[in-house]
């Protein structure tokens, strides 16, 4: 392996870390765990609340025009029924009625098996990076299972959303392998439902929140009349979602609660939404590279205009490349003014905005740009975990940009039978620890030491030695990335630390 590679079972090894470590459990794991919900541990909550608290600096708190709010996850059920969720926020569903498996018919992939431009059979197979090499496997399995002679051709995956009906029941299970036992597509509705009050009747029912944004909607007029501000303008929220998704998977990348930072950009119906749209672009890519994502790793997807919501006028995803494919971290939606719109006709309270320059009320337009924080922080895992080689052993570290990592600085004595040593040490952590989360540790080697920190991501390491008590009060800095180690006094490393992870 190369200095600095990353292994080729990185999600193995980042899962095993992260249990490790106390980055990510899985959720009520002593009951087996429920599939697509986890837990994080102690460093792991850290690790989200820094991107939430980072995304709220940059989103938030350093901008004139943008404010926060924080919305109930049960909202007025009305709330889904404007938003158009309870009729179309479905996925298609297949079943396998002989083992109970469950399928998105978008992730489950079909073909025709043509032998001399004869289909002679089906072939299926789930979506991943390589699906049409398994298909095209699979089809070579089953020619030679069934001993069929001729040319086989190559496959054309389709998905089971393209089947057509009499196609249904010749496509295999993945399951079983056989065909047969797969149900047509069905849509299936993600929002999970329950009853507000005592009675469980319809009257009751409610659902838990899909998505964040619904609750900047429902509170525009309130931010309007409250909060002064002028359009253009955003409402940002941080908070759980809740979405039953049919194949949670990846690890936290689809889970079925997560956690979305969501902004809506309210603009004037006649402003340029085109250049507002890119501009949020920019400011969205630029802004994951600031907190450690590597721009080898992004790339842009652009959803075609036949496929976009009759509402939205532009769709672009910022893609991640993760160990398991190029996938979507960050939607930036232009929505045009869908969502006020539905929600002045449904709850009947005007949602507009009194434009003084044409003294006439308008309803505004929006762009939003919505990201999951779970994602984020799967995608800074994947892109900080190395190994290389330091002092002839193996080193595990987590490149963690400083402003992420769940320590700032480990603190620890050289020696821990040296009580000068322990008190200076113990003295300056508590100091640092009043700004800045950091570690303090006296157990061990002091190769053994930063060897633990590397492996979860603590930037830099300050030792308190025999020069720290006799000489000029410095201390030993080293870095975990260059390894690089300097004397260091307690005004520059309390200045390092507010300077990076600010
Ligand atoms: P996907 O197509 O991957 O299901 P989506 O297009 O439905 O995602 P949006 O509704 O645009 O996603 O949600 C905005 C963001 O919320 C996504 O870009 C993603 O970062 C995050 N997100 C959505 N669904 C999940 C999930 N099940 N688990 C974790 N994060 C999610």
């Amino acid at each position: 392996m190369p200095a600095n590679a990353a292994p080729e079972n990185l999600m193995e090894t980042l899962v095993s870390l992260c249990k490790r470590r106390g980055i990510i459990f899985p959720s009520s794991e002593i009951y087996g765990g429920l599939n697509g919900f986890f837990d994080y541990g102690p460093l792991g909550s850290e690790m989200k609340r820094n991107i939430r608290n980072a995304w709220w600096q940059d989103m938030v708190h350093r901008r004139d025009d943008i404010v926060g709010i924080e919305t109930s996850i049960i909202m007025h059920p009305k709330v889904w029924e404007a938003s158009g969720h309870v009729a179309g926020f479905t996925d298609p569903l297949v079943d396998c009625k002989v083992s109970k498996q469950r399928y998105r018919a978008d992730q489950l992939f079909f073909a025709p098996v043509v032998v001399d431009g004869k289909t002679v059979g089906y072939v299926s197979a789930l979506e991943s990076e390589n699906t049409t090499g398994e298909l095209q496997t699979a089809a070579e399995a089953f020619k030679r299972k069934k001993a069929i002679q001729g040319a086989l051709e190559p496959v054309k995956p389709r998905d089971m959303t393209e089947a057509a009906p009499e196609e249904i029941a010749l496509i295999p299970s993945p399951a079983t392998g056989e065909p047969g036992s797969l149900t047509p597509p069905r849509a299936f509705n993600m929002m999970f439902e329950t009853y507000v009050g005592a009675l469980r009747d319809d009257s009751a029912k409610s659902y838990l929140r899909p998505e964040t944004a619904q609750g900047m909607f429902a509170d525009f007029r309130n931010v309007v009349d409250t909060g002064r501000v002028k359009l253009p303008f955003g409402i940002a929220q941080i908070g759980k979602s809740f979405r039953n998704e049919i194949t949670p998977r990846n690890y936290i990348f689809r889970s079925r609660e997560f956690e979305q930072m969501e902004m809506e950009y309210f603009i004037h119906p006649d402003a340029d939404w085109l250049a507002c749209h890119e501009e949020w672009l920019t400011w969205c890519q630029e802004w994951l590279k600031s907190i450690g994502l590597p721009e080898s790793h992004l790339s842009l997807y652009e959803h075609a205009k036949e496929k976009l919501a009759f509402y939205s006028r532009r769709t672009v995803d910022i893609m991640f490349k993760y160990p398991f494919g190029v996938q979507e971290l960050w939607g930036i939606a232009a929505r045009s003014d869908y969502d006020l719109q539905q929600h002045q006709k449904f709850s009947g309270v005007p949602q507009t905005w009194f434009d003084e320059a044409s003294k006439t009320k308008i309803v505004p337009h929006v762009i939003e740009p919505a990201v999951g924080v779970d994602r984020i922080l799967l995608a800074i895992l994947c892109a900080a975990y190395h190994e290389d080689e330091v002092e002839g052993e193996k080193r595990v570290v987590l490149k963690l940009h400083p402003r992420i990592a769940p320590y700032k600085v480990g603190v620890f004595p050289l020696l821990k039978n040296k009580p000068e040593l322990v008190k200076r040490a113990q003295e300056l952590y508590r100091k640092v620890k009043r700004r800045h989360n950091a570690f303090y540790d006296e157990s061990g080697a002091i190769g053994r030491r930063y060897r633990r920190q590397d492996e979860i991501g603590t930037p830099w390491c300050v030792t308190v030695d025999f020069e720290t008590i006799e000489k000029d009060g410095t201390f030993t800095l080293r870095d975990r990335d260059t390894l690089e180690q300097k004397r260091i006094n307690e005004t520059e490393l309390l200045a390092l630390l507010d300077e990076k992870t600010a």
